[in-house]
């Protein structure tokens, strides 16, 4: 009898331009926090990053950042969010994983470097992050 168990490695994979922009813009933020949709595309565990886009209404402050779900467009290339915590902990907050949409969700904590970029999956769980 065979068994399928090949189990696929998660990784997510950031454009460096695209880190760039979102490095650029959480340092414009700063002090309260960004937030910016991830577009993409997924296969096989890879999750791959290739585009952002500003959300509408977006309301952002020093510990928060949203936008009404209910405004976005349907569009299967949005893949996940990414925000910033000007706090300069990574960690995803309970808020965060509440709220949490599309397949994965990038973290930047202050002071914004490249190294300051975290991948994080609905349950709070690290996914390995590839800059190319
Ligand atoms: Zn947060």
């Amino acid at each position: 009898m065979f068994f399928k168990t090949k189990k696929f490695e998660r990784i997510v994979l950031l454009q460096k331009d695209v880190l760039d922009s979102i490095l650029t813009y959480c340092q414009m933020k700063h002090p309260n926090e960004g937030i910016l949709i991830l577009k993409g595309k997924s296969k096989n565990g890879q999750i791959k990053i290739d585009g952002l886009v500003i959300p509408p209404f977006n309301e952002t402050g020093p510990t928060f950042a949203g936008f009404p779900h209910s405004f976005l467009p349907l569009d299967m290339s949005y893949i996940g969010i990414v925000h910033s915590h000007p706090s300069g902990s990574a960690e995803p907050s309970v808020t965060d994983l509440h709220n949490f949409f599309g397949l994965v969700s990038l973290i930047v904590k202050s002071p914004y470097c490249d190294d300051s970029i975290f991948a994080w999956d609905s349950s709070g769980n690290s996914i390995p992050l590839s800059i190319e």
